[in-house]
C-alpha cells in the first residue's frame, strides 16, 4: 500500500488530486497524458464518454467511452456527469462516480479535458484541481502534428484548427503552462508539477502528527 492510500499504518489519506491537462488538439496533452500514466502508478485517466466517433487506434473503455447522442442526453439528466463540453461538434463528459470515489480514496486522477471542462471543474472543486495549459511551440508546428497523427479527416483538422483559436486565448485560467517542443523534455517538467503539488502542505495530513512528534523528541533531548 503506498502512502496516501489509507490503511491501519499508514498516514492518514489526502485527498487526491485533480490534474487537468488542456491543449489545443494537436499541441500533445494525448502523448503526455501517456507518458505520465506510464510512469506514474499512482495517477489513473479519468475515462470520459463521447458521442465522437472512435479513432481507429482507440479502444472503447480505454480512451473512452463512445456513447451515442440520447444516450449522453440521459447521463447529464440524472447528474451522472461532474462537467460536460460541446467541443469540435461533439459532446463530450466526465462521469462522476468514479472521480469521487477516487479522490476519496486518496488517489490522483488525470483529465484530458478542455477549457470548458476545466472551468465547471474550478467551480465546483477549486482545492483538488492543479490545471496544466500546453501550448506548442508555433502553429505551423501544430498543424503538422495534426496532419502527422493521420486519424482525423482534412475538415476535421481544420474544424480543430479554428477551435485553437478559442483554446489557446484561454491560456491565463490555467495554473501552469508548458511549451511543447520537445517531448522528452515538456514531461520532465509535466512530472515536476505533479511532484510539487503533492508535496503542498495541505496535501500532507499527516504533517501535524509529524512535527509533533519530532518536537516532543527534541524537547526530550534538550531537557
Ligand atoms: P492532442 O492529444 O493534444 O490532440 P497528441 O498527443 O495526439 O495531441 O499529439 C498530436 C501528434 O503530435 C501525435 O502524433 C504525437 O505523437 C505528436 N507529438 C506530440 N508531442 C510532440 C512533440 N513534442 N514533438 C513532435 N511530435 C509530437
Ligand atoms: P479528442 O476528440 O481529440 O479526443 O478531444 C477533443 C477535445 O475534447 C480535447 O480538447 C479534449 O481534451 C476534450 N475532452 C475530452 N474529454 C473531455 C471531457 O470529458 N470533458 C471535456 N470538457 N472535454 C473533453
Amino acid at each position: 500500500m503506498t502512502p496516501g492510500h489509507g490503511s491501519p499504518t499508514s498516514p492518514p489519506t489526502r485527498r487526491g488530486i485533480m490534474f487537468v491537462i488542456s491543449s489545443p488538439s494537436g499541441a500533445g496533452k494525448s502523448a503526455l497524458s501517456r507518458l505520465l500514466l506510464q510512469d506514474d502508478p499512482e495517477i489513473r485517466l479519468s475515462i470520459s464518454v463521447t458521442t465522437r466517433p472512435r479513432r481507429p487506434s482507440e479502444v472503447h473503455g480505454v480512451h473512452y467511452h463512445f456513447i451515442d447522442v440520447p444516450t449522453f442526453h440521459q447521463m447529464r439528466e440524472r447528474g451522472d456527469l461532474l462537467e460536460w463540453a460541446e467541443v469540435h461538434g461533439n459532446f463530450y463528459a466526465t462521469p462522476r462516480q468514479p472521480v469521487e470515489q477516487a479522490l476519496g480514496e486518496g488517489r490522483d486522477i488525470l483529465f484530458d479535458i478542455d477549457v470548458q471542462g476545466t472551468l465547471q471543474l474550478y467551480e465546483r472543486m477549486r482545492e483538488d484541481v492543479v490545471s496544466v495549459f500546453i501550448l506548442p511551440p508555433s502553429i505551423a508546428e501544430l498543424q503538422s502534428r495534426l496532419k502527422r497523427r493521420a486519424e482525423d479527416a482534412d475538415e476535421v483538422i481544420l474544424r480543430r484548427l479554428r477551435t485553437a483559436e478559442t483554446e489557446i486565448a484561454r491560456w491565463q485560467d490555467y495554473d501552469f503552462v508548458l511549451i511543447n517542443d520537445d517531448l522528452e523534455r515538456c514531461f520532465r517538467d509535466l512530472k515536476q508539477v505533479l511532484v510539487a503539488e503533492r508535496l503542498k502542505r495541505h496535501r500532507q495530513p499527516h504533517l501535524p502528527g509529524l512535527t509533533e512528534a519530532l518536537l516532543k523528541d527534541l524537547r526530550a533531548v534538550l531537557s
